[in-house]
C-alpha cells in the first residue's frame, strides 16, 4: 500500500519551519496587512464587497466547576413557576437534563445537543414549620438560602454536604451526604417530593405514597424526572466544638468505633487521611457544647476572603514538600486549639475556597469511594498501591462515615460505610485525563473487591460491568426508568453512559483492561479539540480548488482574493469558538494557524494587488481572453489542488512546471503583452514557490519523522465477510465478541471510507473514532438548504466565488455518524456534496 504523506506532517512539517523563519514571517506579515487593507479598501471600491455571513449563534456550553466537560445543547431553559417545568418537559422530545448548581463533575446535567431545565431560578421557600422542624422548597434552591432563612428559628438542615452552594434538588438526585455522625445518606431526611415525569404528569412521593418513585428519584441522578418540590427535615442549631487527634491509620477503625460512632454528642466527624504516605489521619470531631461560641458570626459571611486558603491549597498541590507542609505545619497551627460554632456556622462553607487562579491546564476534582465499614483496613493498602503505582496528585483523602441508605435504588451505603473523599489535582489535556481513567478503574475494581461502591457525580470512568456490580440494583431502576420515561427523554452523560448508551457503546460495555488497553495505545487516541482546529488549514485548500476553477472560465484579475482571505480568518474564528472553554488550549497549533493564516493572506494580497493593476491592464490588451499561458496557469492551479489534498504543499514539482511553461507553451501567438506579463508574472511565482519549497523540505526532512497515516476507530458488528467488502478499512484486532478496532486511511479518504461504509447497507456501528464521541464535517450545499437530522448545523459561509452556494458545517456525535451520512447522501439530490470528515 502506498504510504501518503499526511497533512498532520504538513501542519506539524510547517510549524516547524516557520517558527525558524519566524522573523521573515514577521515581515512579510506586516507587509501583508498593509497590503490587505489596501486591497479590501480598493476592491470595495471596485465593488466587491465582503462575504456577508450567516452565523447563527455560537452552541451553548454546560459546564461544570471542574471545565472538564463542557457539552453543547441546543437550548438552556430557566424555569420559576411548576407550569413551566411541565410545559418544558412535554414539549421537548428530549434529550431533556435537569440542572442544579452543576458542581457534579461528570456531564450529569446535561447531554449532546439537548435542552437543559437550569433549576436555580426555582428556588423559593414554600413553607417553614419551626415546631415540626420541617421545611418546603423549590429544588433550585441552594442549602445556603435556606440557613438564611432558619438561622433566626435556630434550627439546621438536617444533612447536606460539607458545602453550602449545592441545590436541593442536585443533592437529592445524588444522594448526598455529609460529615453527621448517626445519620448518612440525605434521603434519610427526605419526607416528601412532588416530581414531574416524562410525560408531563405531577406526582407526590414519599416513602408511603409511590415509593419506588421516592426511591428512584433519591440518588436518580435526574433519569426518572424533574423534583419541583421537596419537604425537609430540620435538626437544631446547637453549638460545637471542635476537637481532634492524630494517629497511624491502622488506629482509625477502633478509635471511631470507640469515641465517635455511638455518641450522641457527637455532630460532625471526619478523618483527613495525610498524602503522600497515607499513613496517617487526623480525626477531626465536632460535639455539641454548652460553652460560648469563640466564633460569633452565625454563618459564614458570604463575602470572606479565601486568598490565604486558595495558597495553602496551591502549595500543597504543587510545591515539593507542599503535602509535609499541610501535615507538619499547617495543620498543627490550624489546630492548636478547639473553637466553639454554631452548627449552621460550620455548615455553610462556600467552594470558592477552593477555586484555582486557572482551571485551563490543570483542574482539582473529587472521586469518592463507598466500602463496608468492616473492610476498612483491607481497602486503605489498595487505595494507597493505586494512588502510588499511578503517582496522582492526592491533596486530600477525606474519612466520613455513613449508616445505612433507606433503600434508595442505586444507593452508595446499603450497609453501614465509610466514605473515602478524594480530592486531587489532575491535567486537562486528552492523555492526563485517559491516565486518570485508567487508575479510576483500577481503583474501582479495588473498591469492587471489597464489596464497596463508588460516587456517580463525578467522572463516570467506570465500565458498566463496574457499575452494575457497584449499583446492582440498578436494573430496578432501568426498568422502572423504561415504565415512567419510555422514550429516554430525560438524560445526561451518567445515563447516556449506562442506560441505554448511545455514544458510546464502547465505554459502556467493555472492560477495563480494553479501555485501559485502547487509552494507553500511542497511536490510538487522538485530541478531540483538533477535529474543529484541523478545518482552517483545510480552508485553504478549498480555497486552491476554487482558484483553479475560476481560472478555468475567467482571468485572475476577477477572482475574490478578499472573501478568500476572509474565508480563512472566518473559518479560524469558528474554531476557535468551538475549541474555547471545551478543549484544553492547543497554544502550538493557533500560533501555526496565526502563521499560515498570515502567509496565505499575504500571498493572496500581493497576488490581488498585482492582478488588479498590471493583470487587469495585460487581460484589457487581450480583450479579456484567455491566452494559452492563462490556461496553462489553470491546469497547473487544477494539479496543484488535487495535489494537496493528500501531499504537503512544498513537495509539489514548481520547478517542472516552470520548465513546462517555458518548453510546452507557444511563445508566440495572439496577445503578446498579455503573453509575456504572464511568462514572466508565473515565472516569478513558480520560480519563488519552488526556492521556498525547496528551503522547507530541507528543514522538514532534518526534523521530523512521518507520522501515522491510519486514523483507528472501534466498531461493533465487524465480520469477515464486512471486511472483506471494505478492503480500504482494516482490522487490527478483535476486542470481544462485539467490538473491532479497525483502521481506515486519513483525510479524503476517510470520507470516502465512511460514505461506503454508511451506505452499504453492512449494519455496522461506530463507536469511537480514536478515542474520541464527536467529529466536524462540511459539505457544499445551494444556499436554501437546511439540514435536520441528528448531529447540528453550526455555521453556514457562502462561497467566495459562488454566492448561490455556501459550505455548511456540522458536528456530529461519532455514534451517529453512518446515520448521518446516510441522511446527507440521500439529500445529494438537492446538490450538498461532503467535501470533508476532520480526522483529528
Ligand atoms: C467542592 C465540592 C464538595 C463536595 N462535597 C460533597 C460532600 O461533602 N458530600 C457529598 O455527598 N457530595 C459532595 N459533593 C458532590 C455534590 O454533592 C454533588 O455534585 C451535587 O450534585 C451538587 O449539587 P448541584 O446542585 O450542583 O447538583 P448538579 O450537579 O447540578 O446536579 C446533580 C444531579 O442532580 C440532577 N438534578 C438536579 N436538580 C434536579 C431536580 N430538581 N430534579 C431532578 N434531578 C435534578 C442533575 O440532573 C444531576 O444529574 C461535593 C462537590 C464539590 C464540587
Amino acid at each position: 500500500m502506498e504510504v501518503h504523506q499526511t497533512r498532520p506532517k504538513t501542519i506539524r512539517s510547517r510549524l516547524g519551519t516557520l517558527r525558524r523563519a519566524a522573523k521573515r514571517v514577521a515581515t512579510i506579515a506586516g507587509i501583508a496587512i498593509a497590503a490587505v487593507l489596501l486591497l479590501a479598501y480598493g476592491m470595495g471600491a471596485w465593488g466587491i464587497r465582503q462575504t456577508p455571513v450567516e452565523h447563527p449563534a455560537p452552541p451553548e456550553f454546560i459546564n461544570d466547576v471542574t471545565q472538564l466537560n463542557p457539552i453543547p445543547v441546543a437550548k438552556i431553559i430557566t424555569p420559576t413557576t411548576i407550569d413551566e417545568i411541565i410545559e418544558a418537559v412535554k414539549s421537548n422530545p428530549g434529550p431533556v437534563s435537569v440542572g442544579g448548581g452543576r458542581y457534579s463533575m461528570g456531564g450529569q446535567t446535561a447531554s449532546l445537543g439537548g435542552v437543559q431545565i437550569d433549576m436555580r431560578q426555582f428556588n423559593r421557600i414554600l413553607a417553614f414549620d419551626s415546631v415540626a422542624k420541617t421545611i418546603t422548597v423549590q429544588p433550585g434552591i441552594r442549602w445556603r438560602d435556606i440557613q438564611r432563612r432558619i438561622d433566626s428559628a435556630n434550627l439546621s438542615i438536617a444533612v447536606m454536604q460539607t458545602y453550602s452552594n449545592f441545590t436541593v434538588g442536585g443533592s437529592m438526585s445524588v444522594n448526598v451526604h455529609g460529615r453527621y455522625i448517626g445519620l448518612g445518606p440525605l434521603a434519610l431526611t427526605i419526607r416528601s417530593l412532588k416530581i414531574v415525569l416524562a410525560d408531563g404528569t405531577l406526582i407526590e412521593a414519599s416513602p408511603t405514597t409511590n415509593s419506588e418513585i421516592f426511591y428512584g428519584a433519591l440518588g436518580g441522578y435526574g433519569g426518572l424526572g424533574v423534583i419541583v418540590e421537596a419537604t425537609l427535615d430540620l435538626a437544631d442549631n446547637v453549638r460545637v466544638k471542635r476537637h481532634n487527634a492524630r494517629m497511624p491509620i491502622g488506629e482509625y477503625a477502633g478509635y471511631f468505633k470507640q469515641h465517635v460512632r455511638d455518641s450522641t454528642d457527637v455532630i460532625f466527624h471526619n478523618g483527613d487521611i495525610y498524602p503522600p504516605n497515607y499513613e496517617r489521619v487526623n480525626a477531626v470531631t465536632w460535639t455539641r457544647t454548652n460553652d460560648p461560641v469563640t466564633v460569633t458570626d452565625r454563618l459564614i459571611p458570604p463575602d470572606k476572603s479565601y486568598r490565604l486558603d486558595r495558597a495553602v491549597y496551591s502549595i500543597m498541590a504543587d510545591w515539593p514538600g507542599g503535602k509535609g507542609f499541610r501535615e507538619h505545619v499547617v495543620d498543627p497551627l490550624l489546630f492548636r486549639n478547639s473553637p466553639v460554632e454554631w452548627r449552621n456556622y460550620e455548615a455553610s462553607y462556600d467552594v470558592a475556597e477552593l477555586e484555582p487562579t486557572s482551571r485551563e491546564k490543570s483542574s482539582y476534582v473529587l472521586e469518592e469511594y463507598f466500602i463496608p465499614v468492616e473492610h476498612f483496613d483491607d481497602f486503605v493498602p489498595k487505595m494507597r498501591a493505586v494512588f502510588k503505582k499511578h503517582d496522582v496528585n492526592v491533596i486530600n483523602v477525606s474519612i466520613r462515615h455513613a449508616k445505612p441508605d433507606p433503600g434508595t435504588l442505586l444507593s452508595w451505603a446499603p450497609r453501614e460505610t465509610f466514605a473515602f473523599v478524594v480530592y486531587y489535582k489532575q491535567g486537562t489535556s486528552a492523555p492526563e485525563r485517559r491516565k486518570v481513567g485508567v487508575w479510576t478503574r483500577e481503583m474501582t475494581d479495588s473498591i469492587l473487591s471489597v464489596g464497596g461502591a463508588y460516587y456517580l457525580p463525578y467522572q463516570p470512568w467506570a465500565t458498566e460491568a463496574q457499575f452494575l456490580r457497584a449499583f446492582p440494583r440498578a436494573p430496578e431502576y432501568f426498568a422502572l426508568k423504561k415504565r415512567v420515561d419510555p422514550t429516554n427523554k430525560l438524560r445526561n452523560t451518567l445515563w447516556d453512559k449506562y442506560y441505554l448508551p448511545r455514544v458510546s457503546p464502547l465505554q459502556a460495555n467493555a472492560d477495563a483492561s480494553i479501555r485501559e488497553r485502547l487509552d494507553s495505545a500511542g497511536t490510538y487516541a487522538r485530541d478531540e479539540g483538533q477535529t474543529f482546529l484541523t478545518h482552517p488549514e483545510w480552508s485553504i485548500v478549498f480555497s486552491s480548488d476554487e482558484y483553479a476553477e475560476w481560472l478555468h472560465h475567467h482571468l485572475p484579475t476577477d477572482f475574490p482574493y478578499a472573501k478568500s482571505i476572509a474565508q480563512f480568518w472566518i473559518d479560524y474564528r469558528e474554531a476557535v469558538s468551538q475549541t474555547k472553554n471545551a478543549y484544553p488550549f492547543n497554544s502550538g497549533y493557533h500560533v501555526m494557524l496565526g502563521v499560515i493564516g498570515t502567509s496565505y493572506s499575504a500571498e493572496l494580497a500581493l497576488k490581488g494587488a498585482y492582478e488588479n493593476t498590471i493583470g487587469r491592464f495585460s487581460g484589457w490588451t487581450a480583450g479579456h481572453k484567455l491566452t494559452e499561458e492563462d490556461r496553462y496557469a489553470a491546469d497547473v492551479a487544477s494539479d496543484y489542488g488535487k495535489f494537496i489534498h493528500i501531499r504537503p504543499w512544498y513537495e509539489y514539482a514548481f520547478a517542472a512546471k516552470l520548465k513546462g511553461l517555458w518548453t510546452t507553451v507557444p511563445a508566440t501567438g495572439r496577445a503578446p503583452v498579455r503573453k509575456w506579463e504572464r511568462r514572466c508574472f508565473l515565472t516569478l511565482e513558480y520560480g519563488i514557490k519552488s526556492v521556498y519549497a525547496g528551503l522547507i523540505t530541507l528543514g522538514t526532512h532534518a526534523a521530523y519523522a512521518p507520522e501515522d497515516d491510519r486514523m483507528q476507530m472501534v466498531v461493533s458488528g465487524w465480520t469477515d465477510a464486512i471486511a472483506a467488502r471494505h478492503p480500504n478499512i482494516k482490522t487490527v484486532a478483535r476486542i470481544d465478541s462485539v467490538f473491532t478496532v479497525v483502521a481506515a486511511p486519513r483525510y479524503d479518504e476517510f470520507r470516502d471510507a465512511i460514505r461506503d461504509l454508511a451506505t452499504s447497507g453492512d449494519s455496522v456501528r461506530i463507536s469511537e473514532v480514536a478515542g474520541n464521541h464527536e467529529i466536524f464535517l462540511t459539505g457544499v450545499a445551494p444556499r436554501g438548504w437546511a439540514y435536520s437530522g441528528v448531529g447540528r448545523d453550526v455555521f453556514d459561509v457562502p462561497l467566495p466565488t459562488d454566492s448561490s452556494r455556501k459550505r455548511v458545517s456540522m458536528r456530529v456525535p461519532v455514534g451517529e455518524l453512518l446515520n448521518v451520512f446516510r441522511s446527507l447522501d440521500a439529500q445529494r439530490t438537492s446538490g450538498l456534496s461532503i467535501d470533508h470528515l476532520y480526522d483529528y
